[in-house]
């Protein structure tokens, strides 16, 4: 049996785990809240840290909430949802100070209070869940965390309704088609993942099967069953992938259905949004974190707009109505391809999108002297690189504004900007409510 020590909490780590320490050592405790005392079991133990599982609160926290979702214990989808709302929004506010201070070096600077959801519930527009069969039923969910056992998920608080529902329609569909799911220890089975995603503003949602292999017994018969139950499933795709992997989608996709993408709309632009382009998942945050961008950079019509790590266009084509000219650059062709589609769809005439590496990109336009005014910049979680940063230092755009999901890779960042840039105004913005993830706005402005 493990070791059971009696532990006080006295803070939360940028995981959403508490903090103790125990014989001075520090340890890190799933669930547990600051101020809390409590019983837990040692279950990892190294020589300067372990990890704790809570046995029993003796001293529970006044911010510590029945979650309403009874798979959070055990699903690790979610990470915060113990913790009353408006104690997740300062925990997050101060993930984003802690990092710019001790990853940064950045010291004094002010963060504002995290731009919250009104209903933090049901806001996620994708969901990818794994197929599998369990007890020889059907299951969906997620996976346990750091193992290959599935958490069987019923109803998810934070992904779309409609999503929810189709998800049980096919789990029954499959049965009844008696389709067998993935075994990835025998590498048997056809259906590894459903992919769901949802319009916001339209009555449009696409499902992807991604299959082993194209070989589905009356695949036809099945969508119509699915379809005659979710009237609001405007087109299904397949996507195929045959290999040993954790890579969630192959490289062949083929449209049974529809048009093989669906349509949103932020801030009165329109977008198309494929299975593999890069969308935001929060549609009601987005319009915010987009607003908040923008307004960071105070446009005029004189300024020429670099969208980097653009995506399927969306910070762009949104600016392009206040600027002269938009330059969009991305690395995921298929996001390109549907940024140019959205910007003939839109009828907008003064943006351009690229393919190919954003330092790349901006260091070979500088060689041919094409500058920017404004830089905005929205990496994936790794942050930027040393090419673009240093470009940014040599060509000196007088604005910059950084869009994070990490602000661990944002404050390392900054801190390499912050030799030629003041930071003006640091935002975080509710994206993903009851995880610990936050996205954050920064407006840089060239030191004069
Ligand atoms: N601005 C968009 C997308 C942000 S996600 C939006 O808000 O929707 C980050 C994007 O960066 C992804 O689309 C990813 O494909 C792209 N990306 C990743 N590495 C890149 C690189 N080295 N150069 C250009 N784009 C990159």
């Amino acid at each position: 049996m493990n070791k059971e020590i009696t532990v006080t909490c006295f803070d939360i780590n940028n995981e959403g785990k508490g903090v103790v320490k125990f014989d001075s050592k520090i340890g890190f405790v799933d669930y547990l809240l600051p101020e809390e005392e409590a019983i837990i079991e040692v279950i990892y133990e190294k020589k300067d840290y372990f990890l704790g599982k809570i046995k029993k609160i003796i001293k529970p926290s006044k911010d510590r909430i029945e979650p309403p979702c009874h798979h959070f214990f055990e699903c690790g989808g979610c990470s915060l949802m113990h913790l009353s709302y408006d104690k997740q929004l300062k925990f997050k506010q101060k993930k984003v100070k802690d990092c710019l201070e001790r990853i940064g070096g950045l010291k004094d600077i002010k963060v504002e209070e995290t731009v919250p959801m009104d209903h933090p519930f049901n806001y996620r527009n994708k969901i990818q869940v794994p197929i599998k069969s369990k007890n020889k039923e059907i299951v969906s969910g997620f996976y346990k965390e750091k193992s290959h056992d599935i958490v069987k998920i019923d109803k998810c608080y934070i992904e779309d309704k409609r999503a929810s529902k189709i998800l049980e329609d096919i789990r029954t569909l499959l049965k009844k088609y008696k389709i067998n799911p993935y075994d990835e220890d025998r590498h048997t089975g056809l259906v590894r993942h459903v992919l769901i995603r949802t319009s916001h503003i339209n009555d449009e949602i696409m499902v992807t099967l991604v299959l082993t292999e194209f070989l589905f017994p009356k695949l036809k018969d099945f969508i119509k069953d699915l379809r005659a139950l979710n009237k609001d499933i405007k087109t299904v795709t397949i996507n195929i992938n045959p290999r040993k992997t954790n890579v969630i989608l192959g490289q062949q996709d083929r449209i049974i259905t529809g048009k093989g993408y669906i349509e949103d709309d932020i801030l009165g632009v329109k977008f198309r949004i494929s299975p593999k382009s890069f969308y935001q998942v929060n549609p009601i945050q987005v319009e915010k974190l987009y607003s908040i961008a923008l307004n960071n950079a105070f446009l005029s019509k004189d300024d020429t707009f670099l969208d980097a790590y653009s995506g399927i266009g969306t910070i762009g084509l949104i600016a392009s109505k206040n600027v002269k000219f938009v330059t969009g650059i991305e690395i995921e062709p298929s996001a390109v391809k549907d940024a140019i589609n959205n910007q003939r769809e839109n009828k907008i005439d003064n943006a351009e999108f690229y393919q190919g590496d954003a330092g790349e990109f901006i260091l070979e336009q500088a060689k041919h002297g094409i500058n920017y005014s404004v830089v905005c910049m929205d990496p994936p979680r790794k942050g930027s690189d040393e090419k673009f940063l240093k470009t940014i230092l040599k060509t000196k755009p007088n604005k910059v504004i950084y869009i994070s999901c990490d602000p661990a890779t944002l404050a390392r960042d900054l801190k390499y900007l912050s030799q030629d840039y003041s930071i003006n105004k640091v935002t975080p913005v509710d994206m993903f409510p009851h995880t610990f993830h936050v996205e954050t706005v920064v407006g840089l402005y060239l030191k004069k």
